[in-house]
């Protein structure tokens, strides 16, 4: 452990500081190693070689939600949105990346507490090279899990918790156990909710179809772009409803959305092809336009980018 060579960067930010990977830390006796009492946002930063420029997508609607998320969880304080922005800013920076990478901004509960612990806070962003998932490419096979999706009448699921994430966990296990590459879970009422960390998308008789807000799923910031621009550019008229199970059987295109996987194509769903088991056009016409957005190839919603480096030069940590 601890040896240089084997980090994921340079460097981390932790409680106000930028420090050497190795030594972002917290106690093992920390409420967040104990209850998972911390909130995140897994944030993706879009390198434009042209531009020599690195874009922060969304990264102001993360740190909203980021906010939002520790109001919910009653931490004692709340580390504000702008201050979060810049240190991650800054913390790319630092580490000088030049390549497509992940950001994760955490904020916990440190100290020595019990259950009830809602302090001190504590602070964390990592950023690590994430080169684009291949199955955004040939699309993904999904299983309809046996796990039902937790309700947000037993855990806020609006909010990025930490403690959210064994659900999903559960679900993505038992799909590659069983030779699936990912889980789409149902809720309570047997309604299609999302995947492990990425909403759910159908098309059914040439209708752009997503489980509604109410349907027990994380509100996505991605899903909601996603309806922003088959609106803007495809002229589509998306629909947010509940979708039953045996829907998914019969989708021409599927898809899963998400900050980390993107516009993932869904190519059979508990071994049945979706549509012709390829992928399909709407997917494919939606792929294109967002990852136009995200890497500013084109200057639309420039308020969707942070661009990182000033006068576009990747600059060197002092
Ligand atoms: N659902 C869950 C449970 C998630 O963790 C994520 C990833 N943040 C998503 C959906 C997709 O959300 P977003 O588009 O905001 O990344």
């Amino acid at each position: 452990m601890g040896d240089a060579a084997m980090s994921l960067a340079k460097y981390a930010f932790m409680n106000g500081e930028i420090i050497p990977w190795d030594d972002a830390k917290v106690h093992v006796f920390a409420p967040i190693a104990k209850y998972a009492t911390g909130v995140f946002e897994g944030i993706r930063g879009y390198w434009n070689a042209e531009h020599e420029e690195m874009y922060l997508f969304e990264l102001k609607e993360h740190m909203q939600r980021l906010h939002y998320s520790q109001s919910v969880m009653r931490f004692d304080e709340i580390v504000d949105g702008d201050t979060l922005i810049d240190k991650t800013i800054e913390l790319v920076r630092a580490n000088a990346f030049r390549e497509t990478v992940h950001i994760r901004a955490m904020v916990f509960v440190a100290g020595e507490g019990e259950l009830g612990a809602r302090g001190p806070v504590g602070t964390a962003i990592t950023v690590v090279p994430r080169p684009l998932p291949k199955a955004g490419v040939d699309g993904c096979s999904a299983q309809g899990s046996s796990w039902v999706r937790v309700s947000d009448h037993a855990m806020p699921l609006r909010v990025k918790c930490n403690a959210n994430y064994n659900n999903g966990r559960l679900a993505m296990i038992q799909a590659r156990a069983d030779g699936y590459d990912a889980a789409i879970m149902l809720t309570n009422q047997g309604k299609v909710s999302e995947g492990p960390s990425m909403c759910f998308f159908m098309v059914r008789d040439g209708v752009l179809v997503t489980p509604s807000v109410t349907s027990d799923i994380l509100e996505s910031i991605t899903r909601k772009t996603i309806l922003d621009i088959s609106r803007e550019y495809l002229d589509l008229d998306p629909v947010e409803r509940e979708v039953d199970r045996s829907e998914l059987y019969g989708a021409e295109e599927a898809f899963f959305c998400g900050t980390g996987w993107e516009i993932t194509p869904i190519t059979s769903i508990d071994k049945l092809p979706v549509g012709d088991g390829k992928v399909g056009p709407l997917v494919h016409r939606l792929q294109e336009i967002y990852f136009k957005l995200t890497e500013g190839k084109i200057p639309d919603h420039p308020e969707w980018r942070t661009p990182v480096y000033p006068q576009s030069q990747a600059i060197a940590p002092q």
